[in-house]
């Protein structure tokens, strides 16, 4: 007589299958550090570089392909890796292409922690990260050397938010066989198409775009992870391998809310731009105001550059991260700077952005840079990240913060 198994057995291998035909709005969550197989030969022959099956968790489930799918689709690209991190993002590109002996170009207006991981990780591997000036293409064509593999760009460049010629740099790299990676956190995919620069059909394109999805795909200020997109099966290859030697991975659960907030990104980032605009045209309005650091505004740094790019989107506002700087007069010293940030309500102390929750962060400029302050007046640079709060009431946050620390009445 065939004896029953214990409960705990028959807990571990249960017979019931659920029917498969489910249907839903938002896909299936599927965890696993363990993959199953159904004979030795399928453990021999699956494959999952391809992603034709699944081997083990780190190596993708459903639930990362359809993010990682989705999110090609965001950028157009054609290939997706997913890392715990933007900042993650950035230094497993770096891992994957370069190696010791090579010169990697990156813009002096870049995101700090990549020139910091440069500096202090990249040189442990006798790579040479070099600073060039993101306003002017003949200074990074003048950078590129024999020994140059990559050549880092942003637009905008961050706090700063100077936006550069990025189809002359890529076409400038393009010529000398330079790969190009766009940090494209800004863009997130709606503002321009990193790999159809010209939107031609994609003449012209980054090879490689790293995106924090922490930021907008997220949405929610509560997780982190990034992307790592390209178009070229070979590059995506090279860079997936050391991913994967590397044991890089995301977890099902953070993977599921990036999921659920993509179906509405394109809406927030347009709620986030309209705000962020109304937002930093009255800031352009008062006096103490000597530099308005938002593209989308003429006499912004790099504003043409912008308008070429993002200009069209939106029937003709263009598109534009709801994420923009001031200059604030030198006259006012780090306590009257500190102080309006201190009585801001609803525009909190913090890093990050893309999230529900307006932000705000006064940055020493001066330290950030080596190449001087290029198109930057003089003065006290306060970074805003405009949420998705009512725009009239984030405006009354700014207009009672602006008297109380610089005791001068807010213009309307
Ligand atoms: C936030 C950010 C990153 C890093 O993202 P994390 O997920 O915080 O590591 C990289 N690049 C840019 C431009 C960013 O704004």
């Amino acid at each position: 007589m065939k004896q029953a198994r214990h409960i705990t057995t028959e807990l571990v291998h249960h017979a019931y299958q659920a029917p498969a035909a489910f249907s839903a709005p938002q896909p299936a969550v599927h965890k696993a550090s363990t993959v199953l197989f159904d004979n030795v030969q399928d453990m021999r022959t699956r494959r999952w570089l391809d992603k034709s099956g699944y081997t083990y968790g780190l190596h993708g489930t459903p639930t990362t392909y359809q993010l990682e799918e989705r999110l090609c689709s965001l950028e157009g690209g054609q290939q997706c890796l997913l890392v715990p991190s933007g900042l993650n993002a950035i230094s497993t590109v770096a891992l994957g292409l370069l190696s010791a002996g090579d010169e990697v170009l990156i813009p002096d207006n870049a995101y700090g922690p990549n020139k910091d991981f440069a500096d202090h990780e990249l040189t442990r591997w006798g790579i040479r990260p070099v600073l060039y000036n993101p306003m002017d293409v003949a200074d990074l064509q003048a950078k590129i050397t024999p020994a140059t593999t990559l050549v880092w760009l942003e637009a905008p460049g961050s706090v700063s938010m100077e936006f550069p010629d990025l189809i002359a740099q890529v076409q400038a790299c393009r010529a000398r066989g330079v790969t190009t990676v766009l940090d494209n956190t800004w863009g997130a995919g709606l503002a321009f198409q990193p790999f159809d620069l010209l939107a031609d059909g994609g003449s012209l394109g980054v090879d490689v775009s790293a995106h924090a999805l922490t930021k907008y795909p997220s949405g929610g200020g509560d997780v982190l992870m990034g992307s790592i997109i390209t178009a070229d099966a070979a590059l995506h290859m090279r860079i997936k391998l050391t991913h994967m030697r590397l044991g890089i991975g995301i977890g099902a659960n953070d993977a599921e809310l990036v999921l659920r907030s993509l179906s509405s990104v394109a809406l927030r980032y347009r709620a986030h731009d309209l705000s962020a605009r109304t937002l930093a045209a009255a800031l352009q309005r008062q006096s103490a105001v000597v530099q308005l650091l938002h593209p989308a505004f003429a006499g912004a740094p790099g504003h043409a550059h912008w308008q070429q790019l993002c200009g069209a989107a939106n029937q003709g506002q263009g598109a534009a991260a709801g994420l923009f700087s001031v200059v604030i007069d030198p006259r006012y010293d780090r306590a009257a700077i500190d102080k309006f940030c201190d009585s801001l309500q609803l525009f909190r102390l913090g890093y990050s952005w893309g999230g529900p929750m307006s932000l705000v962060v006064p940055y020493d400029i001066d330290s950030m840079r080596s190449g001087g302050r290029g198109s930057l007046q003089a003065g006290s640079v306060v970074r805003f990240c405009v949420g998705l709060e009512d725009t009239q009431d984030l405006l009354q946050d700014l207009a009672q913060a602006w008297q109380r620390a610089f005791g001068t009445p807010w213009q309307d």
